[in-house]
Parts: C-alpha cells; structure tokens; sequence
C-alpha cells in the first residue's frame, strides 16, 4: 500500500509572505497533517512558529532562510500536536506551553500517518463532517526507505515553558504569548500588538471548522478563548493550517462558533 506512493526529492515548500517572514509547508502530507510552518526573521534572533510532522529535517532548510546564518533560532510549537512539534527536537531553544510541555516527551507513543492509530470518534466524526480520512496520510515518500507505518516524531524536552503574558523577544520585533485553550489545553497565540500580526496555531483556520473534540480539547474553554480573539485589534492572522485571513474573517469565524456552540 505505502510502496505506491511516489518519492520526491523535495520535502518542503517555502513561500515569501513578506520581507520578514517565510512560510514553509509540506505539500507532499495529507492536507489534515500539513501544517503551516512559519519563519519570522528578528534583528537578534530570528523566530520558527511551528516545526511539522518532523519526516524531513526542518532545520536545515530554514537555516537556508535565515539573512544571518549565525542568527539564533527560537522555535515555538503553538501546540504539541504532531504536525506542529516533530521537528522541534531539531532545535536547540525548544517553546511550548506549560500545559503541554509533558506531552512532547510522549510524541512518539503513535505512529501519526497511518489513521488506524487514531481515536475511531474522531475518525468518524470526521467522515460525517465530509471529509473522509485516507489509511496513510501522506501523498508521497521523502525516500525509497521511508516506511509511514514505523514512522513516529521524535520526542524532546521544553528549553522553555510558555505562559500566558511571557514575551518572545527578537530584537527589533516582540510577540506576546497567549494561551488560548480549546483545541488543546496549552495551545497558543503569538500575538505582535505593533503590526496587528497574529500566529494562531491551530485555534482558528480560515475555513471556519474549528476542532475541539480531538482528546484534551475543550469548547467551553474554546468560547472563552475565541471571545478574546474576536477583541483583538488584528490586522492579519497566519494561522497553523490554510491561508492567512484579515480581521472580519476572524470575527465572523469567532461568531460562526459562538453561534455552534450555544450563542
Ligand atoms: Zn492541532
């Protein structure tokens, strides 16, 4: 079954969103795994926001992007979930919230591409909401010798715990950490109040479809956090999967689900 899949010279996708910031994306994993992986170029230290599913090294390729390759990289996972913190063990400066700092010791407890492994709900859930999830989720191989069905992330140690408040600071640019529960327990937001930027990790997608019912989601948490998004003066969200949307997206996607989930 997984010896069908083609192999491919060229992991990652990287695209310019502006002169300071790169997005790099897996287009060859399921579009339910492949996360948007951000680059934020600062003047002392530059920022990665999310790290993939870990199958190709990811260091490499945004050291590649760095204007200053002796630049210090600080690499957040918004969240521990698997196609956001598999290459965080690349790094040496490792982010995450408090909240689930343990769970990055415990990534490679289930093989994440083949959806046997999964929790049948969520499975199922999923197929009523439309979209039906493939065995394998990965569209092609990085390598010959690549087997999805043994894959699993690396694990790894926090370098720094996260809490709401705590400031990420590049030099030249400052970004506000907020937590923001719902999808996960330790989920964040990395929020610049100067340029109006959100990251959002995996609380909002432009799609409108937010997932609370994955284990250790929470939508009563997730009302109270999406309440907090819908007042914030953003001019841009990059969110943890799809493209990037403006500030009447975001309220109507805060709305959509306020609506959802009891008005
Ligand atoms: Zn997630």
């Amino acid at each position: 079954m997984t010896s069908a899949l083609p192999v491919v010279a060229q992991w990652f996708s990287v695209t310019r969103v502006d002169a300071a910031t790169l997005l790099v994306s897996e287009p060859h994993v399921d579009v339910f795994l492949r996360a948007n992986l951000w680059l934020v170029r600062g003047s002392e230290r530059d920022l990665v926001v999310d790290t993939g599913n870990g199958i190709v090294p990811l260091r490499p390729v945004v050291a590649a992007l760095q204007d200053d390759p002796g630049k210090p990289l600080v690499a957040v996972a918004t969240h521990a979930h698997c196609d956001h913190a598999g290459g965080l063990h690349e790094f040496d400066q490792r982010l995450v919230h408090e909240a689930e700092a343990g769970q990055l010791l415990r990534l490679a407890d289930a093989p994440p591409l083949l959806t046997s492994s999964w929790p049948r709900a969520f499975i199922e859930e999923c197929a009523a909401a439309g979209y039906l999830l493939p065995d394998v989720l990965l569209e092609a191989r990085p390598s010959e010798e690549f087997d999805p069905s043994v894959f699993a992330p690396t694990p790894c140690r926090a370098t720094r715990a996260l809490r709401d408040g705590d400031v990420i600071d590049l030099g030249d640019r400052r970004f506000e950490v907020l937590a923001l529960p719902g999808h996960s327990p330790g989920g964040i937001g990395l929020w610049e109040v100067e340029t109006g930027t959100l990251f959002s990790g995996d609380t909002v997608y432009e799609d409108g479809d937010l997932l609370d019912s994955l284990p250790g989601g929470d939508w009563e948490k997730y009302r109270h956090t999406v309440r907090r998004l819908r007042d914030l003066p953003v001019e841009v969200v990059h969110a943890g999967h799809e493209a990037s949307f403006g500030r009447a997206r975001l309220i109507e996607i805060c709305d959509g689900y306020l609506e959802l989930t009891g008005g």
